[in-house]
């Protein structure tokens, strides 16, 4: 049992945040058992750990991020869509067929994410199956929950990024096979987007995932030429996300659509009826995709929304950055697209990339009790002349922190070593 007294705050609910100033939370065997005002009788005697006034909030999930784009982080921002995954991404990811880049880079992703206070994730690796299946050994070990995927890419890609599709379900079903039980991190289906994929693919994996269980992460909708390509290359159906749905991959898992900016109607239906994510990326949205996702109208609407870094499109790796960032898109939206487009609330934005992904990951992006204590204290935000409440805090924390105002992170309840 371990004690710890600090202001508390996490998202109650879309609208509100919880604020439990100057209290004591207790943790047992990595799961929240409550929050007092006062030490209850029964744990009296139980050493405190005291951060003062810092602030005790759940660590962030990011659920769309590339770990081999690591290296291009806040590079080539200048490029578009394709221009940049031709010049810049592809060739970076080639270099994933040699092992040992790919731990040199996938370690110091993952210590750089922690750093940055996000500790559940949704990955996409490269197709190389040992290099993507280091990078979810890697997390497994580390306890980060997530997961992670092998891409699936069979055309319209540089030649050394493709596989014949009888190869890539085959590596695919090595690959779950392999990791499939991990305790932590597990895989999913990972086809890059529909226009890289045939057909005869998607209906592989598909296969796969009704077979393992297993869910899906893609591209959906992310710019108005992908909805083009996909509507020309799978003409049988209406619109993007039906392709993943008739192939009977909407059913077996989490489903993790990454963008989601060019909606259809039927899209929208399709990811709300199989309780899939849309995920918002903000940073990756102004710099290379530019397009702005209708987060307040796909809420209204009943989708789950997330938040991704989506590195390297998005240039920084700290969720955290990207709440701001995506209260800030919102009301561009409702200014050059007032109709049907609302902005949302930082309470909104904070709960996306806490609780509302949290569910994913078993149960983190809370401190209620029953919650996976993966959680941070924050704190050094406030001015001299100005104290901040410990709602003021976080949300200063979001617009303009850093990892150093980060001065504690727990995960699984256990206190990591700086
Ligand atoms: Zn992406």
């Amino acid at each position: 049992m371990k004690l710890l007294h600090a202001d508390i705050v996490y998202a109650e609910d879309r609208e509100h945040l919880a604020i439990h100033p100057d209290s004591y939370i207790a943790v047992e065997d990595g799961i929240v058992k409550g929050i007092w005002r006062k030490i209850p009788e029964k744990f009296r005697g139980i050493p405190v750990t005291d951060y003062g006034d810092g602030v005790l909030i759940p660590a962030f999930s990011d659920l769309h991020v590339h770990a081999p784009q690591y290296l291009n982080r806040g590079l080539e921002m200048d490029l578009l869509l394709e221009d940049w995954l031709n010049q810049c991404t592809f060739p970076m990811e080639e270099q994933f067929a040699d092992p040992e880049f790919a731990k040199l880079v996938y370690d110091a992703f993952l210590d750089d994410m922690i750093a940055n206070g996000t500790m559940h994730a949704c990955v996409y690796g490269t197709i190389h199956s040992e290099a993507t299946g280091y990078l979810l050994e890697s997390m497994d070990r580390r306890g980060m929950r997530g997961f992670v995927g092998k891409i699936n890419m069979d055309r319209n890609a540089r030649e050394d990024l493709l596989e014949a599709p009888e190869t890539a379900i085959r590596e695919t079903e090595v690959f779950l096979e392999r990791y499939g039980s991990n305790r932590y991190t597990r895989p999913i289906l990972t086809p890059r987007f529909a226009p890289t994929c045939t057909p005869e693919l998607i209906a592989g994996i598909g296969k796969l995932g009704k077979k393992y269980r297993v869910g899906v992460q893609t591209h959906l909708v992310e710019s108005r030429w992908e909805a083009e390509q996909a509507r020309i290359l799978y003409p049988e159906c209406s619109c993007d996300t039906e392709i993943y749905e008739r192939a009977g991959l909407l059913d077996n898992g989490p489903v993790i659509g990454g963008h989601f900016i060019f909606p259809t109607e039927d899209d929208v239906r399709i990811l709300q009826k199989h309780g899939g994510y849309a995920v918002q990326c903000p940073d990756s949205t102004i710099s290379i995709i530019a397009g702005i996702m209708q987060t307040g109208t796909l809420l209204d609407r009943g989708v789950k929304v997330g938040l991704g870094s989506d590195i390297s499109a998005g240039h920084h790796i700290g969720v955290f950055t990207q709440v701001a960032r995506s209260v800030q898109l919102s009301k561009l939206k409702q200014f050059y697209e007032p109709d049907g487009n609302r902005k949302i609330s930082f309470a909104e934005a904070f709960w996306m990339a806490t609780k509302q992904s949290g569910d994913l990951f078993g149960g983190t992006g809370s401190l209620e009790p029953g919650s996976v204590f993966d959680a941070l204290v924050i704190d050094g935000l406030s001015d001299a002349a100005r104290k901040l409440t410990p709602e003021q805090t976080v949300e200063r924390f979001c617009y303009i922190g850093t990892k150093e105002n980060i001065r504690a992170r727990y995960m699984n309840g256990e206190l990591l070593e700086r």
